[in-house]
């Protein structure tokens, strides 16, 4: 994010969806417009909606959630690296919506539009009003079907885009079909809106994403701890009072997150908020993204630091998703350093090393 935001404005009811609304708010100088925002605008969805819109510190230009969903000039920067489906949804996709990685589950994904657009986001050229938009009703019988014809799928993952921009009635009508697959037992929304429009988590909500009568998982997108603001933590509360439960994802962002204190008390604020922590993402090679990305070398000193400093409760597992499709890898640091003859050396979490005997 470029300019100064030292002027505060009024909050808007309603969001932020284009260059002019950012300078109307005070989110964005016109300076910063005519330094290519209106091209970064062209390529990529801006969202920014009223609860976030209300977090932002203008006042302070390194704001880490504007630098979240403002646009900036450095993501008209293609690094060669960069991919434009980075974690290989396309190659694992049998029908439309559908992307079957790994043998137990699916990705179930029925929208393509967001209530904010993460300006890091990996699938930042299939979501927004020009992204692959909503499923047909074809489509989604063809999905149902492959779901249907595959017992090997325990688990169905709704993501998009985000699932619960889906009307209750809409979602519901998701839902009671997949009540009708015996083999799926578990039904998994990856989501952003407890934090970034936690009014729609309403009982009509609930009740819709509960009717499959499977056990029913949220796996909830935050980045910082300021995220987990009074009304966020309220619409969680709903949530795991309607027996849904919370686990946490987070993707460790430079300029967001990339700190012992701020990493240390998102994870806390999760599980004061009954989300567990469950995924750190390294970040993806989305295209125009790389202002975003610290080395995994980085990334590893920051979870190490975790260890010991927090709760057990508080540990996230840090990821990479491998570019290409080949799925997730467990990159966090390792306490084994080394192995002889069965024998372990071990890593405490102050560092010290100790010796682990051989089994008989
Ligand atoms: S909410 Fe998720 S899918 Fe939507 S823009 Fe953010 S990261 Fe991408």
């Amino acid at each position: 994010m470029s300019g100064q935001h030292n002027q505060l404005k009024p909050t808007s009811a309603r969001s932020i969806r284009t260059p002019a609304e950012l300078v109307e708010t005070g989110l964005l100088t016109a300076e910063d417009l005519a330094s290519s925002i209106d091209a970064v605008a062209e390529r990529y969805a801006i969202g920014i909606s009223p609860a976030i819109a209300a977090l932002i510190d203008r006042n302070d230009p390194k704001d880490p959630i504007a630098r979240q969903f403002v646009p900036d000039a450095a993501e008209l920067n293609v690094a060669p690296e960069e991919r434009e489906d980075p974690i290989g949804d396309l190659a694992h996709s049998p029908v439309e919506g559908i992307v079957h990685r790994y043998p137990d589950r699916v990705l179930l994904k029925a929208v393509h539009v967001c209530p904010v657009y993460c300006r890091f986001c990996f699938r930042r050229e299939m979501v927004g009003p020009q992204g692959l938009g909503t499923l047909s009703p074809e489509a989604m019988d063809e999905a149902f079907a492959y779901i249907a014809n595959h017992p090997e799928i325990w688990e169905v993952i709704l993501t998009g885009g985000e699932p619960l921009m889906l009307s209750p009635r809409r979602l519901a009508e998701i839902m009671q079909r997949l009540h009708a697959i015996e083999h799926v037992k578990i039904v998994r929304f990856h989501t952003r809106v407890p934090v970034v429009e936690p009014e729609r988590i309403n009982e009509a909500l609930i009740t819709a994403m509960k009717a499959s009568g499977k056990t029913a998982y949220i796996a909830l997108h935050a980045n910082h701890p300021r995220e987990l603001a009074p009304s966020a933590r309220e619409a969680c509360a709903r949530l795991v009072d309607s027996g849904i439960v919370m686990i946490s994802q987070s993707v460790l962002l430079k300029g967001v997150n990339d700190d012992p204190d701020t990493l240390a008390a998102l994870m806390r604020a999760f599980v004061e908020t009954r989300v567990k922590p469950y995924y750190l993402h390294h970040p993806d090679l989305a295209r125009g993204t790389s202002h975003f990305r610290l080395s995994i070398e980085e990334g590893r000193a920051l979870v190490a630091g975790l260890r010991g400093r927090i709760s057990g409760l508080c540990q996230p597992t840090y990821i990479l998703d491998i570019p290409g499709g080949h799925g997730k890898a467990v990159i966090g640091s390792d306490a084994i350093l080394q192995e002889d003859a069965g024998c372990y050396r071990v890593c405490d979490f102050k560092g010290g090393e100790h010796d682990y005997p051989p089994s008989d």
